[in-house]
């Protein structure tokens, strides 16, 4: 984590995304989101279902056109790219893994032609023979046996599929990947395997993460900094473990109540934290925003509430202390 430069790979200001507007239907999706996430650092963006990570996945990978709002990554606001060979560039850099493993990869394909279809689309092996041994590199790196080349989806478990998945982003050597969910559909055993993929794959292969979950029980263990999502919007901000031992906005602290202990005794006596739904929603909109409390530690509340939350923090960080 400290190794990481402090460069940011994506910037993202303001954006929104509303569907069905102006009909009774509408829903505010995105709602004015602006976060960053530094080159080399995995940010894990949490929150429960409806909370709009997806929304924000898809925007950050120019699958949908946002409202309004600014994009930039690799030097450039990804909303003006128009220029093909642009697109195209974007396209490589910029990789996506989804939650279901089945359904996200053709069934009709190949192992090899799943794989081995974005090194062809890009350019990228200029003859069958480059492509097997790209392939079969990329199996390997993602702990699959040369083998499953010739074999196709149903016939994988999960978890093998998941590596199938990743195999084909990472064989364009993409600069960012986005992970939409994708450890949720999976055993909570397979779902270490793949975080602990994820995580060796990162030091050799050098890409910016943007993980995805609904849950905080394994983005603690692959991110550097999260995000807590909820009604399209970042209630907090901070990085891995200060949000975990010093949460300070209540729906990170209900997140936070749901994540199984290992220890059942522990897990018996333990109170979940219910949410308010409203907390969030102030009357008046004036001096509320993302606040830096602590270093790095960013709150959704208003102004007035900065110096109580500075109190918080201090007690919370006094008390990890005298334990
Ligand atoms: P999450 O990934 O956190 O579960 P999403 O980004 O998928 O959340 O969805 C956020 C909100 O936007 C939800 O209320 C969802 O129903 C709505 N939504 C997402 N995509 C669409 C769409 N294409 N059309 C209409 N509503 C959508
Ligand atoms: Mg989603």
């Amino acid at each position: 984590m400290n190794a990481q430069s402090r460069e940011k790979a994506l910037e993202i200001s303001h954006l929104n995304q509303v569907f069905n507007s102006g009909r009774p239907s509408e829903v505010r999706a995105v709602n004015d989101l602006s976060f960053y996430i530094y080159e080399g650092e995995t940010f894990g963006l949490v929150g429960e279902s409806g909370s709009g990570k997806s929304t924000t996945g898809k925007l950050i990978a120019k699958l949908q056109d946002a409202v309004s709002g600014e994009i930039h990554f690799g030097g450039k606001e990804i909303g003006r790219l128009k220029k093909r060979e642009d697109i195209r560039a974007f396209r490589k850099s910029m990789q996506m893994v989804f939650q279901d493993p089945y359904a996200s990869l053709n069934p009709r394909k190949t192992v090899m032609e799943i794989i081995g279809g974005g090194l062809e689309v890009h350019g990228l092996a200029r003859n069958q023979k480059e492509k097997q041994a790209q392939v079969y590199e990329l199996l390997n790196l993602v702990g699959l046996s040369p083998e499953y080349a010739t074999r196709y989806p149903r016939e994988f478990s999960g978890g093998q599929c998941q590596r199938v998945g990743i195999a084909r982003a990472l064989a364009v050597d993409p600069s960012f990947i986005i992970a939409d969910e994708a450890i949720s559909a999976l055993d909570v055993s397979i779902q270490a395997q793949i975080v602990n993929l994820l995580k060796k794959l990162k030091e050799e292969r050098n890409f910016t993460c943007l993980f995805i979950a609904h849950d905080l029980s394994m983005v603690k263990y692959i991110s550097d900094r999260i995000g807590v999502m909820n009604g399209g919007r970042l209630l907090e901000v901070a990085p891995s473990n200060d949000l975990y031992n010093f949460p300070l906005h209540p729906y990170t602290e209900s997140l936070l109540s749901a994540v199984p202990m290992p220890d059942p005794e522990v897990e018996r006596q333990r109170k979940r934290i219910s949410y308010d739904e409203n907390f969030h929603h102030y009357e008046d909109d004036t001096g509320v925003g993302l606040y830096e409390i602590a270093p790095e530690h960013f709150v959704y509340c208003k102004k007035e509430e900065v110096p109580f939350l500075k109190k918080k923090y201090e007690k919370l960080t006094l008390k990890a202390l005298a334990v």
